[in-house]
């Protein structure tokens, strides 16, 4: 039997898009193979652009925004999934193409779903959400590429925001050196807080950057692009790496080859969205196990579901610390 829920859903005709909170019923669902009665949700940079329609993030209308989302699968026909598991869903299209997680329900296909690992609960799964996890695939990342506690400093730009605060907090578990850059040098003592060693304002990454820095940092995960990336590189020492995942700054590179083909840096670009399920899975039982939970429970805040949209234009106006976890009512 259809059952009525509450939704932000957007719709778009020629004035524009436009976000509502709602009732809808379950033929305004997807398809999928899994349905799930939604327990957390969160906001992330992504979520911003799609509720304020800043960028073209919604694809499809009308659509149910949120990236992210954990619940409990209610109805399943995948083998995968049964009545009662807890789960955990990132990206795939959701929130983009495909109706997602600011609603109390939704229907997906259970090949996109995250079983919630052993020592995680849901709340604490939607505080580290599509921004922790992306944190996580960038350390991943490093690791990969060889960086080991005691090579030296790793930066973290962003570092107040969602994947950077995230990154310094199990980056410092794991024994690195981090320092961390930040347009709001305010935020030092919830930086250092979090574990990192240094905290840096991000207005010396501002400047126009010469092809060959100071060599300062072993390796790097950077959330902005732009000016600030292109010192990161150069500033990468001999072999260094950057994992890089945002544009937080700007969408454009202005680097040169010289420390790519003079220092041997390597760059690697992380996607959350369309990762195999096998190297999420790994990811967050990862986060299960290195991440603090008291730290978690420090960088993350409550929002209420109704705040949603204001927290959308907060976000992108960097003014929000951490991470937002909304207890779907
Ligand atoms: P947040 O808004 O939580 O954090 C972004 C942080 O970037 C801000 O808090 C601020 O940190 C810093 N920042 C803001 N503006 C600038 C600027 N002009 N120059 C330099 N730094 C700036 O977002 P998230 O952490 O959720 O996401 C960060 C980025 O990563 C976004 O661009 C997002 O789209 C991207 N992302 C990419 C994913 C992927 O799959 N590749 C997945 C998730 C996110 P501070 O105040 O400390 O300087």
């Amino acid at each position: 039997m259809s059952e009525q829920f509450q939704a932000y859903q957007i719709g778009k005709n020629e004035d524009g898009q436009r976000c509502k909170l709602t009732q809808l019923d379950d033929s305004d669902l997807m398809e999928g193979d899994v349905t799930v009665r939604v327990e957390y949700t969160t906001i992330n940079y992504k979520d911003g652009l799609a509720l304020t329609g800043r960028s073209a993030i919604i694809r499809k209308f009308p659509l149910i925004p949120g990236i992210d989302f954990s619940g409990t699968v209610i109805e399943s026909g995948h083998a995968g999934f049964r009545e009662g598991d807890q789960v955990i869903l990132n990206g795939f299209g959701v929130g983009e193409v495909h109706s997602g997680g600011f609603a109390q329900k939704a229907r997906v296909s259970g090949d996109w779903l995250v079983p919630m690992p052993e020592g995680m609960d849901m709340r604490h799964a939607m505080a580290i959400g599509t921004a922790g996890y992306t944190a996580m695939l960038s350390i991943m990342a490093l690791e990969e590429h060889g960086v080991r506690p005691g090579d030296g400093d790793i930066l973290v730009t962003g570092a107040s925001g969602g994947v950077g605060s995230i990154a310094v907090a199990i980056l410092s578990k794991l024994g690195h050196r981090v320092v961390a850059a930040t347009g709001r040098m305010n935020e030092k003592d919830f930086l250092t807080g979090l574990g990192a060693a240094d905290v840096i304002d991000r207005a010396a990454f501002a400047e126009k950057p010469r092809p060959l820095g100071k060599e300062l940092w072993s390796a790097a995960i950077d959330v902005a692009g732009g000016n600030t990336l292109a010192n990161v590189l150069s500033q990468l020492r001999y072999g260094g790496a950057a994992a890089i995942c945002g544009l937080a700054e700007s969408i454009n590179l202005p680097t040169s080859v010289a420390p790519f083909i003079l220092r041997g840096i390597s760059m690697y670009g992380i996607d959350s969205v369309m990762a195999p399920i096998a190297r999420r899975k790994t990811a967050w039982q990862r986060l299960a196990q290195d991440l603090d939970k008291k730290l978690l429970d420090e960088l993350s805040f409550d929002l209420e579901f109704t705040d949603l949209p204001k927290a959308a234009q907060d976000i992108l106006d960097g003014k929000i610390r951490g991470r937002a976890v909304v207890k779907v009512p």
